[in-house]
């Protein structure tokens, strides 16, 4: 059975799928020459269809969603010519930081790659340019299209003699440019007009020829899925139709100080891990101006009641590894919460005569990207109706494999997550991973970073979990794992170990820069006019950097404090460094290292100051004459500094021969690791005490 000319097709619920589906059918069906009209019912006034924001909220004014959108979607809303407005862009993502059990992994977002953060309504109350989401601009999208949007909660559903299905509605009412039921009523196209049959009092009904359900899972928000009267409306329908596996979720608009809103932009942050009381598998911050959306999943989460979510929040709030995110004194104001559910699986079977399931009520990607999984689902589905038909048979050949091939992309994510949870809830395996990370991007070329690009594709959703399972057991990157990851963390952990640092309590930060970025990093922090130690390269050399939320002069003065004997960073056991001589800061002013070997003390001098900005040490004396330590401050962003650390000596070469022999043996035997070990901690010590002296 085909859909011919001037037959309605109605979509009930103008979220992503309906409006997806709306989109995308009115482009294909136009493109096949079939003028068939296409009608959604939304039942939230307050999507703000418009300049003006409706006065009467029917429900909460928002789709429950964190507002992240995948590289994937973004890339399909731009081949669709949907191109997002820049007030409807809360946010652009740069980088995507997962905080396991140990470190952060940071991940780029790559240059060829865009990703936003939008809001998905009007809430938070009170926020700039309420009017202005992505469920407004994708219905505005579906009107320009040629779809008519009527604002009505659908609550049953008969069939006509014909065969038809009839919907009814409750009209909802509605401010700014939004056509209201009653406006939709005086509709002057009376082609379609002969299509809606007057229901009971009060209330409307619409015939259509088929019908599309795109209602989401949270009609009744906070309550079992199962006792969703909804069902019961698609089971006429769709009438084997069981709803997909839902988990809930808990997600709050939380609002930060104005001044504090250049801190986080850019980035989002999945926090993999709660804490023996709140447990928590994985949960996301996504910066929003001056809010930040956290959405949160885990045992805490499933087993708590309506009345528990604000509790939750502040105690998640409260975790360290939430807390140091954002200055140390940061106000974190929860403004606006629910508990929603959460799609994780696929419906038992999503169409029938006439009429079809899409979005959330039949397939969401597991745990990532439900817009695009919406996007996925209605662009297929409107495909089956004009290729296929419009009868049950023709969608069981034509959209159902769609779903069952997505389904199964899921169990393959499911084996994903185990392993993450086990990952990143552990803080040994967790370790083994960052230092696997760490070392493959300080000496792989970008392209070839295997480990970054599965956590980026898995973070972000940029392909599917069986590529994904299937990278991570590529003998390659098992291989890094272990070498990269595994022999590296014992010796980094022993190391500690030998010289005493300790890591209790203090934010793990890595420190080793991108194989890429060195070279220009070398480049802006070696001292004019030495370009290289006696014949080449430096037998020694490293740089680390870490980003420090606080301000130039602060970070400086820290620095003038490293040879002071009460400093709070730097004071590995077995190495003393004290200033002997000159004043912090000042050219001239000598620190002295002392080991227990003599042969490895050393002394190095304030050659060179910028205030607020730079200091390069030279080593005086001992096995590293000439060599240099230079401490640079550069702005990241308004109050966000990048400390970074450049180090190079060459190493004595002897003049009698077994001078020669001992030092030949020195430089090829020498830890190197150590000293990236040592600044990785004191990096971090330092990180901690100036953001809790700044904010
Ligand atoms: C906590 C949480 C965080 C998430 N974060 C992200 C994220 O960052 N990125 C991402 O891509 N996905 C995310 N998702 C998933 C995403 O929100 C959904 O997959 C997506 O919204 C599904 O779109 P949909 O159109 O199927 O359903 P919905 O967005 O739920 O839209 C359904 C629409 O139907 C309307 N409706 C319902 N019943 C009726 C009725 N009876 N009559 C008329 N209208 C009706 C509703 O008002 C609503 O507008 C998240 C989900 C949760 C729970």
């Amino acid at each position: 059975m085909k859909l011919k000319d001037k037959d309605t097709i109605v979509v009930v619920g103008g979220g992503p799928a309906g409006a997806f589906f709306a989109i995308h059918f009115l482009r294909l069906a136009k493109l096949r020459g079939l003028d068939a009209g296409l009608v959604i019912i939304e039942k939230k006034a307050e999507t703000g269809l418009g300049d003006a924001l409706p006065h009467f909220s029917c429900r909460e004014g928002c789709n429950y969603c964190a507002g992240g959108l995948s590289p994937k979607l973004v890339e399909a809303l731009e081949q669709e010519g949907l191109f997002l407005p820049e007030d409807v862009i809360a946010g652009t993502i740069r980088s995507l930081t997962i905080h396991g059990h140990w470190k952060n992994i940071e991940l780029r977002v790559p240059e060829d790659k865009k990703m936003y953060a939008v809001f998905r309504g009007s809430r938070p109350k009170g926020r700039a340019n309420q009017d202005r989401n992505f469920d407004s601009f994708l219905l505005e999208k579906a009107r320009e299209a040629g779809a008519e949007v009527i604002l009505g909660d659908v609550y049953d559903l008969r069939y006509s003699e014909e065969g038809k299905p009839i919907v009814f509605y409750h009209p909802m009412k509605s401010g700014g440019q939004g056509r209201s039921a009653e406006e939709a009523e005086g509709d002057p196209d009376a082609d379609r007009e002969r299509f809606r049959v007057s229901g009971e009092e009060g209330d409307r009904a619409l015939e259509a020829s088929f019908l599309v359900m795109a209602g989401g899972v949270n009609q009744s928000l906070g309550r079992p899925t199962e006792k969703n009267p909804f069902w019961d409306v698609v089971r006429k329908a769709v009438p084997a139709y069981s709803p997909p596996e839902v988990r809930r979720a808990l997600i709050c608009e939380v609002e930060i100080q104005e001044e504090l809103e250049a801190f986080l932009e850019g980035e989002i942050y999945f926090v993999e891990y709660g804490s023996k009381t709140l447990k928590i598998e994985m949960s996301s911050l996504i910066p929003k101006g001056r809010y930040i959306t956290a959405a949160l999943l885990g045992r805490s989460v499933d087993d708590s009641r309506s009345g528990d979510n604000l509790a939750l929040v502040n105690e998640y709030l409260e975790l360290p590894q939430v807390k140091r995110i954002l200055p140390f004194r940061a106000e974190m104001k929860p403004v606006c919460m629910c508990a929603p559910n959460m799609t994780v699986g696929a419906a038992a079977q999503v169409a029938g005569e006439r009429a079809a399931v899409v979005g959330d009520m039949a397939w969401a990607r597991l745990y990532k990207d439900g817009i695009y999984s919406a996007y996925l689902t209605a662009t297929a589905l409107a495909r089956a109706v004009l290729e296929a038909g419009i009868d049950s048979q023709s969608l069981r050949a034509a959209y159902w494999p769609v779903i069952k091939d997505l389904k199964r992309d899921n169990d393959f994510g499911r084996i994903l997550f185990m392993l993450n949870r086990l990952v990143f809830s552990n803080p040994t395996l967790s370790r083994i991973l960052y230092q696997a990370v760490l070392t493959e991007r300080k000496t792989e070329p970008e392209r070839a970073r295997r480990l970054a690009e599965i956590l980026w594709k898995m973070a972000s959703g940029d392909d599917t979990y069986r590529a994904g399972l299937r990278a991570m057991f590529h003998p390659l990157a098992v291989w890094s794992i272990i070498a990269g990851g595994l022999v590296l963390t014992v010796r980094n952990f022993l190391t500690e170990q030998t010289f005493g640092l300790r890591w209790h309590r203090l934010g793990r930060y890595p420190t080793g820069l991108h194989k890429e970025d060195m070279e220009q990093k070398r480049e802006k922090l070696r001292p004019e006019g030495r370009p290289g130690f006696g014949s080449g390269r430096p037998a020694f050399e490293s740089m680390y950097a870490i980003t420090i939320k606080s301000e130039p002069n602060k970070i400086f003065r820290y620095l003038g404090t490293f040879g002071d004997r009460d400093r709070k960073y730097f004071r590995p056991r077995w190495l003393r460094v004290e200033r002997v001589s000159g004043s912090p800061n000042e050219p001239g002013c000598l620190i002295r290292y002392k080991t227990p070997f003599r042969f490895l003390d050393f002394q190095v001098v304030l050659e060179r100051q910028v205030e607020e900005k730079y200091l390069a040490y030279r080593v005086r004396d001992g096995f590293a004459e000439g060599g240099i330590l230079i401490f640079d401050i550069e702005k990241a962003k308004p109050g966000v500094f990048v400390l970074s650390i450049y180090v190079a000596f060459d190493i004595a070469r002897g003049k009698k021969w077994t001078e020669k022999i001992f030092w030949f043996f020195f430089r090829y035997f020498f830890p190197g690791f150590v000293h990236d070990v040592l600044w990785n901690h004191s990096l971090c010590q330092l990180k901690d005490i100036i953001e809790k002296d700044s904010y």
